[in-house]
Order: structure tokens, then C-alpha cells, then sequence
């Protein structure tokens, strides 16, 4: 497996999600929620093991710091703030239609453009 490169955009959607776009064009869109319960620090892979991580309900991200080529490291208003997102993890948590055909709305979705 190669590994994933950095994406060429990282938008931060505050409230809502954070928006990647890759150098071969896909774009990934992972809202914060997910992105919080996700979180790989050990704390969290701890919490999720016993359970699942308590994500507030106003969550939002504090603070995004590109990491060099190796990901993404995101702070959040819970005061929560360890974890760094490598590129291939968030590449692969893409659940659009064309990575993930099944969340995408299966067969009747149509045909990505
Ligand atoms: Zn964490
Ligand atoms: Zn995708």
C-alpha cells in the first residue's frame, strides 16, 4: 500500500466538518462528530474500547495544524486536543458514493461525474 499524500486543500467548515481535497482531485468530507468519536489518541482508543468517546453536543474544532505529510492534527472546543489524524485514515473514512457505494445510496445512486 503507497501512502496516501497530503491533500492539496484542507478547509475547515467550523460547526460542521472538515472538508479535504486530494492531489488526484476526490474530496472527502468527514463531519466533526465522527471525526471527534474517531479520535486516535490513546486516550480515545481507550474510551472507545470501554464503550465509545462522549462527543458534546455543540462540538466544534478549536484548532487545525497540518502535521508535514503525516496528517492532521485538530484540537476541539471540548478542550479535547491529542489525537492526529494521519492522511490514509482520513482518506479511508470517505464514505462518498464512490468509496463507499453503500452509504452512497447502493445501486441507485447515480454514476459519479
Ligand atoms: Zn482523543
Ligand atoms: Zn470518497
Amino acid at each position: 500500500m503507497r501512502p496516501q499524500p497530503p491533500p492539496s486543500e484542507v478547509t475547515v467548515e467550523r460547526g460542521r466538518a472538515v472538508v479535504l481535497r486530494w492531489a488526484d482531485g476526490h474530496l472527502t468530507e468527514l463531519p466533526l462528530p465522527a471525526l471527534r468519536r474517531r479520535c486516535p489518541c490513546v486516550a480515545c482508543h481507550d474510551a472507545r474500547a470501554g464503550g465509545g468517546v462522549p462527543v458534546a453536543e455543540r462540538l466544534d474544532v478549536a484548532g487545525a495544524e497540518l502535521v508535514g505529510a503525516y496528517g492532521l492534527a485538530l484540537a476541539w472546543t471540548d478542550g479535547h486536543g491529542d489525537g492526529v489524524y494521519s492522511w490514509e485514515v482520513l482518506r479511508s473514512w470517505c464514505v462518498c458514493a464512490t468509496c463507499d457505494p453503500a452509504a452512497g445510496g447502493g445501486a441507485e445512486a447515480p454514476a459519479p461525474t
